[in-house]
């Protein structure tokens, strides 16, 4: 089986997706956290953000690549772990930069795809059922208030320590939602054969529960 989930910055996809992984056991595959290693490495090597030229060049020559280890997923840059690099607001705003690029768009699909290939994945993102596992058995779109998004926001990174306040954060997530849903290349939106779910208001158990409850039904279906 195969579990596509997309939706905008902070519905809870990657907390969600892992869940249902190790519900189900399948492989958790964050594919925002790729764009965020992208983003992160154009900082860290000072190439300018608005040259996509550039930033394909620097993903080419890079290795990208996610690990599963007993403490969760990390994300490697060229056998460097960044994982805890990768989540402050500058980096979310590059990744949202760079993944508006059809050439970075093209090297991440094909990326992607190589490591769904072998299936029973759960792959979260902005374009998994439109575009990276259009066959995908289960798609979940997830989305939130933006208000509930940067709440959560909030709360995750003052966990990490980081100094950010709620109206910044805000703004900042429907930046992103905006690119990512008017880019031209795969923007951000719902498959037509994607269940809608709606976190406002619940509690992360619900939103798994609901999302499994949805995987059964589908598996009986097709049984
Ligand atoms: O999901 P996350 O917030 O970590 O993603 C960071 C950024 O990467 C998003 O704002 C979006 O621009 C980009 N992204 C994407 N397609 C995906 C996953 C992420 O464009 N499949």
């Amino acid at each position: 089986m195969n579990i596509a989930i997309d939706g905008p910055a902070g519905a809870g996809k990657s907390t969600v997706a892992q869940l249902v992984a190790q519900r189900l056991s399948l492989v958790y595959i964050d594919t925002g956290a790729m764009y965020r290693a992208l983003a992160w490495a154009v900082l860290h090597h000072g190439v300018p953000v608005e040259d996509e030229a550039a930033v394909a060049s620097l993903l080419r020559d890079s290795a990208i690549s996610l690990k599963r280890t007993p403490s969760g997923q990390i994300v490697l840059w060229n056998g460097e772990d960044i994982t805890s690099q990768i989540r402050t607001p500058k980096v979310s705003h590059h990744a949202s930069i760079v993944a508006s690029y059809p050439q970075v768009r093209e090297q991440m699909l094909q990326l992607q795809r190589a490591m769904a290939a072998e299936g029973n994945v759960v792959m979260d993102g902005r374009d998994i059922g439109t575009h990276v596992l259009p066959d995908a058995d289960v798609k979940i779109f997830l989305t939130a208030s933006v208000e509930e998004r940067a709440r959560r926001r909030l709360a995750e990174l003052q966990q990490q320590g980081l100094d950010v306040d709620l109206e910044s954060l805000r703004q900042e997530i429907a930046e992103r939602d905006r690119r990512d849903s008017e880019r031209t290349v795969a923007p951000l939106r719902r498959a037509e054969d994607a269940h809608l779910v709606d976190t406002t208001g619940l509690e992360v158990h619900e939103v798994v529960e609901r999302v499994l409850q949805i995987c059964k039904q589908t598996g009986e279906q097709g049984s």
